[in-house]
């Protein structure tokens, strides 16, 4: 039974700064440390917690599998803390260098991971980057014969230079195989479909405009995907200083008071984890979080 309200999901991609990055920016080998990687996901992501009981919201956490081995405790204080666990892939990173057969492998490692230490059942997957674009679209299948319920990787736009898929649907929908896909945010603005569903959009979009395009979405009874990082929450983040000020703008702006705006933005607008979402959609009936 559809709620008469829109839902919006709000999603946390649990990774390290430097593990994000290091396919978009050459790192030195001396910022590449996983002790103080995993030390900042735990305090990073001890903040997004901290801000999602104090808005009283329950998110979709989508985490590196790597990190279930790495810091269990992270995946179980997120699990405690009532959230949705999702699969961010098994390493943190793009699905161009990989294969069907290679990418099933390594998430149905990740997936059961994510399920034994967090003691639920995990129903969706995001690609690292949202790389499942038009050259990785064999991926739907391994997704759908390993077991997942729905994934979020897709960027229904052009005009990223990493991912995107143009005229792919906008909105929640499902694909020939039975697999449901919940797009990132867009919408449209003189006759351009444009990304704003959180990450770098969210920090570069005045607050007000980001509001705007959730409302007019929101308006036509279409859910939005919203997405954001710890590092982009929490007090730690890696400073890179080779990087030029093009790289520096667009990977540190607002990341300092990214805390601030994201409580400010979740204000008077309803979010949920995706699968709550897709119970109100009518998508899934019998599945819960809690599984
Ligand atoms: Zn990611």
């Amino acid at each position: 039974m559809k709620d008469e309200s829109v839902i919006n999901a709000i999603s946390i991609d649990v990774e390290g700064f430097v593990e994000s990055n290091r396919e978009s920016f050459h790192v030195d080998a001396k910022y590449i440390d996983p002790d103080r990687e995993n030390d900042e996901i735990k305090k990073n992501t001890a903040a997004c917690l901290e801000l999602l009981e104090e808005a009283g919201v329950k998110a979709t956490f989508f985490i590196v599998g790597r990190i279930a081995y790495d810091i269990p405790e992270v995946v179980k204080q997120i699990a405690d803390a009532g959230h949705e666990i999702g699969c961010h892939n098994y390493e943190h990173v793009r699905l161009f260098s990989t294969n069907k057969k290679e990418f099933a492998e390594k998430i149905t490692i990740a997936k059961a991971k994510l399920e034994d230490v967090s003691g639920r059942r995990v129903f969706g997957y995001r690609a690292p980057e949202f790389s499942i674009t038009s050259k990785t679209l064999w991926a739907v299948d391994a997704l759908k014969e390993t077991g997942f319920v729905y994934d979020s990787s897709v960027c229904p736009a052009g005009m990223h230079d990493v991912y995107g898929i143009e005229n792919a649907e906008p909105v929640i929908h499902r694909f020939e195989n039975g697999l449901i896909e919940f797009p990132m945010a867009t919408t449209v603005v003189i006759g351009k479909r444009i990304p704003f569903g959180g990450g770098g959009y969210f920090r570069l979009y005045p607050l007000w405009l980001t509001k705007y395009f959730l409302s007019k979405c929101n308006k036509d009874e279409e859910p939005c995907m919203f997405y954001i990082h710890p590092y982009e929450i929490g007090p730690e983040i890696p400073k890179i200083r080779e990087l030029s000020a093009y790289r520096k703008f667009r990977h540190y702006f607002h990341c300092k008071n990214g805390g601030k705006r994201v409580k400010k933005f979740l204000k008077n607008t309803h979010f949920a984890s995706t699968v709550e979402v897709l119970r109100n959609e009518g998508y899934i009936e019998d599945m819960n979080v809690h599984e």
